[in-house]
């Protein structure tokens, strides 16, 4: 829901620290003057802006809830600027949704006024995005599939509640871990910060940042409480983090 949630007064929503202040969880990933993002959350717009994102190069979708695709529409200034479609790497699930979601866009219906253009690449298998390879890690969201993806040293998993053997294995020997670690209390679809802390004992990243997370989790006291627990590798990412990868 992005923090400040709505409406809520509680004393990270009322928090003065940047830090605590949380847009809908996405990456942008650079290389060479190329940019791929992966999902459009309804907060794409002003996350481009504060990158000062001038082009994209691909799209890549983890899975279709609102809060990771409803920022789609504003990828039109891209292919205005670049006079081309982007190439988006999904599931087939994830872009049943799409279809669904923004069907004036699939429809083919004669459109008056620009609309997002895409080709659409469904994930089977590693693929390739900025001369870089990217892997996918399939995951249980609750009831729905999502993907994860790893590039070099660094995997981005979000939004996940279970993540099957067969994808463990793509994550060992890795430098920087971002996943999900909603908050402390269970959630039939997100990690909390004790099963997060599990699975990064077991994969052994380097470092480890926790993303989608609410307003459960205040900032510097979250990561502090990491430490003092014996956890300084592993820290809360916040908005306009970045991460050097080695590929
Ligand atoms: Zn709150
Ligand atoms: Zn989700
Ligand atoms: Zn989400």
């Amino acid at each position: 829901m992005g923090v400040p949630s709505l409406g809520c007064r509680c004393r990270v929503c009322k928090s003065t620290d940047p830090h605590d202040n949380r847009t809908r969880p996405s990456v942008l990933l650079s290389r060479n003057g190329r940019h791929a993002v992966i999902d459009t959350t309804p907060d794409f717009r002003q996350q481009a802006l504060r990158m000062g994102l001038e082009r994209l190069d691909a799209v890549l979708l983890t899975h279709g809830h609102a809060d990771h695709i409803l920022g789609f529409d504003d990828i039109r200034p891209f292919n205005l600027r670049q006079k081309c479609a982007l190439p988006l790497y999904a599931s087939e699930e994830t872009f049943n949704i799409l279809r669904r979601t923004f069907a004036y866009v699939f429809d083919e219906s004669p459109a008056l006024s620009a609309i997002p253009q895409v080709t659409l690449h469904e994930v089977k298998g590693p693929f390739r995005v900025l001369d870089t390879e990217v892997a996918p890690v399939p995951a249980r969201h609750g009831g729905i599939g999502v993907l994860g993806f790893r590039f070099g040293s660094a995997a981005y998993l979000t939004d996940f509640s279970e993540l099957p053997a067969s994808s463990r294995h793509l994550l060992m020997g890795l430098d920087d871990l971002i996943l999900d670690a909603l908050r402390d209390e269970p959630h039939p679809m997100h990690q909390t910060v004790e099963q997060a802390l599990a699975l990064v004992a077991e994969l052994q990243p380097q470092r480890a940042w926790f993303t989608h997370i609410a307003h459960d989790l205040p900032h510097h006291e979250t990561n502090e409480r990491l430490r003092k627990a014996g956890h300084s590798h592993v820290q809360l990412a916040f908005d306009g983090m970045t991460l050097e990868v080695h590929i």
